[in-house]
Order: C-alpha cells, then structure tokens, then sequence
C-alpha cells in the first residue's frame, strides 16, 4: 500500500515516521520550504526563539517515547522548576496563581464570595442533559462564573488563543468534561481519575509532570524526523487538489504536475488548507472544514539586559483576562523557563499578541507589533530601557477553535468523506491541538492503519510502533 500525507508538521511527521518504521510506503508532501509546520526554533545572536509552540506540558508520554526513539534523551530538558509560578494581571497588578490553600486564601484573584463558590462545587449537581455547553458556561456553571473571568479566560488565551465563550466544553477540553460525568463533579472526578490512573500506570512508565523542550528548541523533534524521513518527503511541494481515479488517488501540483497513484491519503494541514483539498472529493466536507475558525496570532520575542528588568521573572510567565482589555495576550519568560534562551547577562521574552479577541493583529506589520509588545511589557515588568533584540512571527490563522459544533461538524465531515474511502482528516482540527496531542494522534492513527494494512496483526506486534 502507498501511503500519502499532506502536511507535513509535527502531525504528518510522526505519522510518516511510525508507518515507515512498520514497513508502509510513504510519501509526504508539504508546501513549504522547511518541514516542521509552526514548530519552529531559530537562533538569532544567542536569543532562541520559538516561532510557534514552545512547551510540551504534562506527562507527555507519547513524546517522550518519541524521544527515546529518535536517541534525543540526552537533548530533551525540563522546565526551571520556578516555572510552576504562573502570574495573572487583574486591575493592572501581576498576581501569581495560587498552588496551596494559604495563598488561596490570600489571593486577590478571586473575591470571598467567589472562593466560597469555589468549595461548594462538590455540592452542584451534574448535568444530565441539554445543548451542548460553552466552556465558560460549563466553567461558570460548576465553579463560579468569577473563575470564569478571571482564571480560565486567561487560561484559554495561552492555549487556543481562544475565546472560552464560543468554544466546545466537550470538544476543547473533553477531559474536563469527563470528570464531571464519572465523578458527578470536577472533584470527585478528579479523585476518581487520579486512583484509576495510579493503579494502571506501569512502574516504568511512570514520569514526572513536568514541562519539556529540548536544549536547542522544540525544533529539534521536528528536525530529527525530517531528517529521517527526508528520502520520503517532497518539500516546497504544496498540493491543490486530490483526485480520484481507477488505480487510486492523484495529488495534483498544478495543471501538468501530480503525483500517484495512492491508496490511501492522509490529510494533516490546517482546516482550511484540508478543505481545498477535499473540495474535488466532496463539497460538502469542504465546506464543514471551511467553517472551523483559525484567528491570527503574532509572537513577539523581544530581549532586554537582565538589569533594565525591574519584574524577577521568577516563573512560567504571566496572562491577561480579556477584561482587562489589554493589547497583549500574555508573555512568556522563556530565558528563566529554560537554558540556553538568550546570551550571557541578558533575558528573552515572548509575547503573544492578536487570537479570537484581538482579530486586527492579521492587519498589522511587525513594526506597530513590537512596539505595542514593548510598550506592555516595559509598563507591567518595569522595563527600563529599549529592547536590545526583537523578532516577529506572524500567523495569519494560528490554532483552530474547537467551537460548538465542532465535533458535529468533524462528524459530517468525516461522514461526506466515506464517499471517498481511504482518505483520512488528521490535522490539529481533529483529536486536540497540543503536540503532544498531536503526537497521540499520530501515533494511534499509524496503528490503526498498520492493523487495516495488515490484519492479522495483533496489538502485542504492534507495540514498537504504539509504544504503549
Ligand atoms: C503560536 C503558537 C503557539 C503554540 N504553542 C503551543 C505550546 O506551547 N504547546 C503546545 O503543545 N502546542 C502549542 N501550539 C499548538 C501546536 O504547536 C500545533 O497545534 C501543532 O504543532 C500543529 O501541528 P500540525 O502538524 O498538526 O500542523 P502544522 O504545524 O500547521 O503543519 C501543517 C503543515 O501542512 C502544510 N501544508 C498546508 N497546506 C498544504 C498543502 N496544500 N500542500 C502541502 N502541504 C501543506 C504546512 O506547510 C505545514 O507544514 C501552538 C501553536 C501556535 C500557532
């Protein structure tokens, strides 16, 4: 079987990498010069800059078996453990997030009022039925709608760029979901889960949680399975159209340029891009894809001499409630998170601007950017002087949102599909947008199509590729 994968980010790589690793023929394909997708690590005058994401967080188990794999262990470093601190601007102050109960207690982040709501939330009755929930209805509903506003708003700015009062409770965060589903609450959920988890954890597989980069950049995954799959992939090769045929699947380049045939096609690009493809196999499927929702992003690094810097930035970085209608989303302190982030005597900051709430970022050019970054960050970290370095990373359509509606809309589009059998969506629209969701899903996938290739495959021969 010919295998062929559109897109190839971290999504596409990993999937090229286990069904090649199984014995599958595949080919990948990506329109730009570079492979990797938004993962991106540059070094620019000692300043590494991540262009898209820059942490793996929780266990990430999935990419540390990858790791492994790739002989990576020894480049792979965890975050400062000073990076648990994570600061919240409310009213114009940084606030750090409060991790025991006397600094939940003490916080201003939340009223009294609000902190009580908080512990009442064992006592809320669970959801039996009804439309599908927002995740600030969900989060208002079962913790408080201050928790709401001022915690997870800022939250779901640092992770989908997103706006938690369009976006699905089920489809964004299904875990969460779930916990109120078996627990009846998030607590008793949460319980419940964290005993289920101890008691099916194999002792060798247990890890830390932690969050990882790698000494050089997250980069240096991508870069790994690139290389290794670079006799496989055709790069500066952006597909148009996929066409069916007797003998199976074309991927056209442009009126006299395709490649094929193939049988089976796996698509890892973005939405849209996903939808253009498709287009020729079924409109319909296109026009669900082309109804998922990517707003821009632009990622500001800027440096400054350690000492012009009145903030420690002691942690993780902060966030900002889009109450506070600031023109920033939240900075990262990525030279206290990691080493090797920025040259001797100076510090590297990444800002994070535009997402659902500030959609005018698509039109600006990296000048009005640095300066609207700077001018938030000299005020909030007590910035003396002018950035000795800055860098620009704009992204017209950065991370889909998982709105309501959204696993209906994946459903008919998968379903519009069938008419064309052997044709995969596997791109950050479908099983989270994480890396290390997209390294799950990746992985899973390439089983599943290794068992369909070869079906009296067991799941015990298919562990090198699962890797659990
Ligand atoms: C700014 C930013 C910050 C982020 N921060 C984090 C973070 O800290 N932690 C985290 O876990 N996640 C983070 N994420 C999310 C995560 O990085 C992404 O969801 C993930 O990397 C997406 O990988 P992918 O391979 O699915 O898609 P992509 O990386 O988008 O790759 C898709 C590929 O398809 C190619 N392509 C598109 N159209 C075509 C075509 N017609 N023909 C051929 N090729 C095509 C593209 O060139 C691209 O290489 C962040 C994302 C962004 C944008």
């Amino acid at each position: 079987m010919t295998i062929a994968i559109v897109g190839a980010g971290i999504s596409g790589l990993v999937l090229g990498y286990r069904l090649r690793e199984a014995g599958c023929a595949v080919r990948l394909f990506d329109g730009a010069e570079r492979a990797g997708g938004v993962v991106q690590s540059v070094n620019e005058g000692g300043y590494l800059c991540e262009l898209g994401p820059n942490t793996v967080a929780g266990t990430a188990e999935y990419l540390l078996d990858l790791t492994d794999d790739l002989g990576l262990e020894n480049e792979l470093v965890t975050a400062n453990p000073a990076a648990n601190k994570r600061y919240i601007l409310l009213d114009g102050e940084l606030h750090p997030v409060p991790t025991n109960p006397i600094a939940f207690i003490q916080t201003p982040l939340l009223s009294g009022r609000a902190k009580l709501r908080m512990f009442a939330e064992p006592f809320i009755p669970k959801r039996r039925r009804g439309e599908e929930e927002s995740l600030s209805d969900f989060v208002s509903r079962r913790l408080g709608p201050e928790v709401a506003s001022h915690l997870l708003d800022p939250f779901i700015s640092g992770v989908y760029a997103g706006d938690p009062t369009t976006l699905s409770a089920a489809a964004s965060f299904p875990k969460l979901a779930e916990l109120e589903r078996v627990g009846g609450s998030l607590f008793l959920g949460a319980i419940k889960s964290a005993f289920g988890k101890r008691k099916n954890v194999q002792p060798h597989k247990k890890r830390r949680r932690s969050m990882y980069s790698f000494i050089d950049g997250l980069g240096t995954i991508t870069g790994a399975l690139a290389r290794s799959l670079a006799g496989e992939t055709e790069l500066g090769t952006a597909i148009s159209a996929i066409r069916r045929e007797p003998d199976g699947y074309y991927l056209s380049i442009d009126a006299l340029e395709r490649r094929g045939p193939f049988q089976r096609i796996v698509i890892t690009t973005s939405a849209p891009a996903a939808a253009s493809l498709v287009e020729s196999l079924s409109s319909e499927a296109a026009d669900e894809l082309r109804a998922i929702d990517l707003p821009p992003v632009s990622v500001c690094h800027l440096g400054y001499s350690r000492q012009a810097v009145g903030h420690p930035l002691d942690g993780f970085g902060f966030l900002i409630p889009s109450s506070e209608r600031r023109s920033i989303l939240g900075v990262l302190f990525s030279s206290s998170l990691f080493p090797n982030r920025a040259p001797g005597g100076q510090i590297l900051l990444t800002v994070f601007l535009g997402g659902a709430h500030h959609r005018d970022i698509a039109g600006l050019g990296a000048d009005p950017i640095v300066q609207r970054a700077e001018a938030e960050v000299r005020e909030l970290l007590e910035i003396s002087e002018a950035a000795r370095f800055s860098r620009v990373q704009r992204w017209a359509r950065a991370i889909p949102q998982y709105t309501l509606g959204h696993d209906d809309r994946i459903a008919r589009a998968r379903n519009a599909l069938t008419a064309a059998p052997g044709v995969t969506l596997a791109g950050s629209f479908v099983g989270g947008i994480s890396v290390e969701q997209r390294v799950e899903a990746a992985n899973k996938l390439a089983i599943q199509m290794i068992q369909e290739w070869r079906p009296g495959r067991g799941a015990d021969e298919t562990t090198s590729v699962s890797a659990r």
